[in-house]
């Protein structure tokens, strides 16, 4: 797999001797475990390239800990290949948008529109799902079936009669007399492209002018499916490709090459059958797995911890010089949050039995839910309260959780969480300058 490949590659360089000999011998096997998870020879070669010349700079080599410092330069390298990522989807409330769905037979289209409906019915919207492939007669009852499951309304019409323009333009007038606002079209797909395919899809395209136009993909065809978004961008002006399928064993060459061949970001990504597997796509997290493993996994936790403490110091700083408001904090919890796996490691050191205690509190929050709701309460602060805290009282309470749509007793909790991290931040920079501090963290 490229997990063990690009960990086999990177180990061999963190356990030789760091010279730039050793680092281009390293740099050629991760070239090889790239091409070998079917990422596209062009990407492959320009990855390999600039992290080559980062990590043979002076600044690597002449680093304390080179070996992380150059999985450090991988991981962010692999990071913006595959972004950045817009998860917009363009709805306009009291409007009716329209998302076109295209792509290849078997892709995982017809699936992939039953999970975006689910999803953005969740979040409050009314979409309609449209039965705009009339290639295969099982198509529009495979998508009925679906609308059925998640009580979406589906618009069809008899294949025989009908042709998927006039099935788009009629369920448009339909789902305006339903007060939908959402239109999800699923189109026809082949095995392979063609100017048939292309054709039906840009007449579509033309006549319903869709506010987004998006690419369903299987992530298990690798390079195929980069070269098919390739044309599909070409003819249609892409806004986002949902990737299919890579809850399975894929080779990962898909998510690593679309962005970068077509331009186009991956928005979502499908993770299984079910109509509820489907994920926004976060470049990270995908870095992070394809390098989450064994050696290599430790060696990026440190170097994300590195490139942490650095911010780290910058909020001291601001702590000592009695500067730390609630915007640090928010900052603080996203960081402390991604830290989460040095905990055991800080209950060791002397003085730090704070710090693991506040970690201990943030156990089992979920960073885009939790922080979310944090935000939210933040900003519906003043700027004299975020920078004032102890003004807040029980009416400003009242006023900021009705604004943030929480509760005062939850307003009331992040203003303790707020002090007792103002508290370990102080005992944190008594330890010492920042420099000490950051051996600490070492
Ligand atoms: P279409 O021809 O592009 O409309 O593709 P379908 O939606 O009919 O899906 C083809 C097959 O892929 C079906 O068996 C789906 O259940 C399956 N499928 C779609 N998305 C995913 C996914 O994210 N993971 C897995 N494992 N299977 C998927
Ligand atoms: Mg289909």
């Amino acid at each position: 797999s490229i997990t063990r490949n690009l960990g086999d590659a990177l180990g061999s360089i963190a356990r030789g001797r760091l010279t730039e000999s050793n680092i281009r011998d390293g740099m050629g096997k991760v070239r090889q475990a790239l091409l070998e998870a079917d990422v596209n020879y062009d990407v492959a070669k320009a990855f390999t390239q600039r992290v080559t010349e980062q990590a043979v700079g002076e600044k690597v080599l002449k680093a304390l800990r080179p070996a992380e410092q150059i999985v450090g330069i991988v991981y962010q390298e692999l990071v913006s290949l595959m972004g950045p990522v817009d998860h917009s989807l363009a709805i306009r409330r009291g409007e009716l948008s329209v998302i076109m769905m295209c792509g290849l037979q078997g892709a995982g289209k017809t699936t992939t529109c039953g999970k975006l409906a689910r999803m953005l019915k969740e979040q409050g919207n009314k979409p309609m799902l449209v039965a705009a492939d009339l290639q295969r007669p099982a198509a529009i009852e495979q998508l009925r079936v679906i609308g059925e499951q998640i009580g979406v309304p589906v618009y069809w019409e008899e294949a025989a009669r009908s042709n998927p323009v006039q099935v788009c333009v009629n369920a448009r007038k339909e789902a305006r007399a339903h007060d939908c606002n959402v239109l999800i079209l699923d189109t026809a797909g082949r095995l392979h492209v063609d100017d048939a395919l292309m054709k039906e899809l840009m007449e579509v395209d033309n006549k319903l002018m869709p506010d987004q136009a998006l690419l369903v993909c299987d992530a298990m065809t690798g390079q195929d499916a980069v070269n098919s978004a390739k044309v599909f961008n070409d003819a249609l002006e892409l806004d986002g490709v949902i990737l299919t399928k890579l809850d399975g064993d894929t080779r990962g060459g898909a998510a690593l090459s679309v962005k970068a061949v077509t331009g186009v970001p991956i928005k979502f990504i499908g993770v299984g059958e079910q109509l509820d597997r489907l994920e926004k796509f976060h470049p990270d997290r995908m870095a992070q797995r394809i390098l989450g493993q064994g050696d290599v996994a430790t060696l990026l936790e440190t170097a994300q911890r590195v490139l942490d403490s650095d911010e780290m110091e910058r909020q001291q700083q601001k702590m000592l010089e009695g500067k730390f408001s609630l915007d640090d904090f928010l900052k603080a919890m996203a960081q402390i949050q991604r830290m989460g796996s040095m905990k055991s490691l800080l209950k060791l050191i002397p003085g730090m039995g704070q710090m693991a205690q506040a970690l201990d509190a943030l156990d089992g929050m979920d960073p885009d839910k939790d922080l979310g709701r944090v935000r939210a309460m933040i900003q519906s602060m003043t700027l004299d309260e975020r920078r004032n805290p102890e003004k807040i009282d029980r009416s400003r309470r009242n006023r900021i959780a009705q604004g943030s749509g929480t509760d005062p007793a939850e307003v009331h909790g992040l203003l303790k969480q707020f002090k007792d991290m103002s508290g370990m931040m102080q005992s944190m920079a008594g330890l010492g300058s920042g420099d000490r501090m950051k051996k600490v963290m070492d």
